[in-house]
């Protein structure tokens, strides 16, 4: 069995079918390690370090006898003749699970990508960390105050769940630091603006939540702009749809998602976002021995809250998880002549944080929002996020940060122009 991407679905896949000896697992990865996205933005914002929210895989995969790893960039799969074209290599398989997740949507705008930070993985996390803090260094020192606004001018596009969660830890980041220690420079100066194309934000959670949630962010400095659908960036001007622009020093998209690469080489129609339809039970109709998980799959039946159409289920951690399961036992079904069993969903909710000790969820049908919501999400992640080490470090920080208001991963690396094309722009 050949699993291309150990991230949520592609884990559970390999947990399933480790320390079978009827089963040969290969696991194919570009990192050597598993990474929990869902904290990233606290990477970003430098409330937790990189090695608390990635884990090493040989490490997750233990003395597991009939699990091998390789650390490779898969290009391409041929279905007819069974075989995964990687940067280092080919692989054959008789079972294939394609588990590589998803990348950046730019709806086919090729400038915004070089223009602007994204929050896909640890690398990308770090590079918005250094450019956050390398802006306040320059602003510091900027006597101009027309350029030192620019360079306190924050921008996210999209306002899902990452850009909620980013937005306000912006403000937690800045505004304390602002007051502590870059005394030369007023809270008052910094924007953070969060733009969404679409009339509302948290467009998956119920209404109620979603206003907490504006409301919330507001009292916290943010600037929301609804229905304002950006066009294009470049060189540091956001351009809105109608010809409107404004200038920010700094950019994050996280405006849409779109499946991996990969999911275009298997020469076959895609569904919405690129993502591969599947069969109720995750393989392919013309493959039985291919199955797709995660934000790759297409598979409709989702019920977002209670009556309305059945949806796509959506591109989320819970959903790749549970269909990893699921690839795994179809797997097994197979390999003994028994029938497959079709994907179940069991939805645990939803939540997002707003900033310090302040989130809203959705957990079974209850709406929470505040400390209790807050609570929620931290002990979810907790549980969720793999390695005691892991664990004990990131309660540790949330801690600190909690008592302190001090982060400590402030550290700016490298030299300056070498962290990403968009950052460049404003060095
Ligand atoms: C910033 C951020 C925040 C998020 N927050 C939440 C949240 O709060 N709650 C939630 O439920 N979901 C959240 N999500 C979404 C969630 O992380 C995804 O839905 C989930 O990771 C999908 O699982 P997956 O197994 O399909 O892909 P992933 O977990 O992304 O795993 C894909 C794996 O494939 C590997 N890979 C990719 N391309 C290749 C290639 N070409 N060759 C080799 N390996 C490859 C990657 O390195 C990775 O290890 C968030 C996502 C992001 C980016």
């Amino acid at each position: 069995v050949v699993i291309v991407g150990a991230g949520f679905g592609g884990l559970q896949v390999m947990r399933a079918l480790s320390g079978r000896d009827d089963v040969d697992v290969r696991v194919l990865d570009r990192n050597n390690y598993h990474g929990f996205w869902p904290l990233l933005y606290q990477v970003a914002t430098a409330a937790l370090t990189p090695d608390t929210v990635a884990y090493p895989l040989r490490q997750i995969m233990g003395r597991s006898c009939n699990i091998t790893f390789q650390m490779t960039d898969v290009q391409c799969v041929d279905l007819v003749q069974r075989l995964v074209h990687t940067d280092t290599g080919t692989t054959p398989y008789d079972y294939l699970v394609l588990a590589a997740g998803s990348a950046n949507n730019y709806f086919g705008n090729a400038s915004i990508p070089k223009h602007t930070f994204s929050l896909k993985d640890v690398d990308q996390a770090v590079a918005i960390r250094q450019h956050l803090l390398d802006m306040l260094e320059q602003a510091a020192h900027e006597a101009d105050a027309e350029r030192r606004s620019v360079l306190l001018t924050f921008v996210i596009v999209g306002a899902g769940p990452t850009g909620v969660e980013l937005a306000g830890a912006f403000a937690d980041l800045l505004q304390p630091l602002l007051r502590k220690e870059y005394r030369a420079l007023s809270p008052s100066e910094v924007r953070i603006m969060l733009v969404e194309a679409h009339e509302t934000m948290l467009g998956s959670f119920p209404r109620a939540l979603q206003e907490t949630a504006a409301r919330h962010l507001r009292r916290m400095g943010v600037m929301i702009r609804q229905n304002a659908k950006v066009t294009q960036v470049e060189n540091g001007v956001v351009t809105f749809e109608g010809g409107k622009t404004m200038k920010a020093g700094t950019v994050v998209w996280t405006a849409g998602v779109k499946a991996s690469a990969i999911a275009g080489t298997l020469g076959r129609q895609l569904a919405h976002a690129e993502r591969i339809p599947v069969q109720r039970t995750l393989n392919l109709s013309d493959h039985p021995e291919v199955f797709v998980i995660g934000d790759m799959a297409y598979l409709e039946g989702y019920h977002a809250g209670k009556g309305g159409k059945p949806e796509a289920y959506p591109m989320v951690a819970e959903v790749a998880m549970q269909m990893g399961k699921c690839a795994a036992a179809n797997i097994l079904a197979q390999l003994n002549h028994r029938p497959s069993a079709p994907f179940r969903y069991r939805d645990l909710g939803s939540m997002s944080t707003i900033g310090r000790s302040d989130a809203v969820a959705s957990i079974f049908g209850i709406q929470l929002s505040g400390f209790v919501a807050w609570l929620s999400w931290l002990a979810v992640h907790l549980v969720f996020l793999i390695g005691f080490r892991n664990r004990l470090a990131a309660l540790a920080g949330w801690a600190w940060d909690y008592l302190t208001h001090n982060r400590g991963g402030r550290l700016i690396g490298g030299r300056r122009g070498e962290t990403s094309a968009a950052a460049q722009d404003w060095m």
